[in-house]
């Protein structure tokens, strides 16, 4: 199988709680809930996505090994003294990353002394040896994976409830404001829901405020 790669770029995480740890993001091109092209929204499984995962803009990759290298070479040169007592962080993000991510590309990277991050919507198995996992569930798409390090719930969303997932075994529960024309009235519901609910926190897409990628 191809890794087909749309973006691999070094910046800050923006959101959920490892926001602003520097990280390599990997974006693999392609999701199970929508196929990427505007004519196609209305029958997505996904009623609302903020990112361009169509195309392979970064490459493709025939072999895990090749993909890992061009990975480990987009992270700077600095010494290992540079992340103290951190690992270089690699985040897999989509698109879904779980169509394409492998066993073997996790240990390649695990050999490189990476520390492995994904982000998926949950409905299609992981493979085992992720370091973090972040679930941002999608109504009405059952979860296959539902445990993890932290449930992000993009909301308001129809037909889906923070409560619903009040039983899963996250290490942490975030709810984001949903981009998009109701912006503000999304705030301030999940502010709501958070100071009444405080097993959840909110959580913000900071690098749309300062701009960064
Ligand atoms: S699951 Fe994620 S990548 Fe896929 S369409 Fe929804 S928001 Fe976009």
């Amino acid at each position: 199988m191809k890794f087909r790669i749309k973006e691999l770029f070094y910046t800050l995480q923006g959101e959920g709680v490892q926001a602003g740890r520097p990280a390599v993001f990997c974006r693999f091109s392609g999701c199970n809930l929508w196929s990427g092209r505007p004519e196609d929204r209305a029958s997505a499984r996904c009623p609302f996505c903020d990112t361009d995962f169509v195309g392979a803009d970064a490459g493709e990759f025939e072999k895990a090994a090749d993909l890992a290298k061009a990975i480990a070479s987009t992270f700077p040169a600095l010494p290992q003294s540079a992340y103290g007592e951190r690992r270089p962080y690699v985040i897999f993000t989509g698109g879904e990353p779980a169509l394409q991510l492998t066993e073997e590309l996790i240990a390649l990277l695990h050999g490189f002394g990476f520390e492995l991050g994904v982000e998926t919507n949950g409905t299609l198995p992981l493979p085992p040896g992720l370091d973090w996992i972040t679930v941002s569930p999608k109504a009405g798409n059952p979860l296959v994976t539902v445990s993890g390090s932290e449930l992000k719930l993009v909301w308001p969303q129809d037909n889906c409830q923070p409560e619903d997932f009040d039983a899963l075994d996250f290490q942490h529960f975030i709810l984001q404001p949903c981009d998009n024309a109701r912006n503000r009235a999304n705030t301030k519901a999940c502010i709501e829901y958070c100071l009444s609910h405080p097993r959840w926190s909110l959580g913000l897409q900071t690098h749309k405020w300062i701009g960064l990628r």
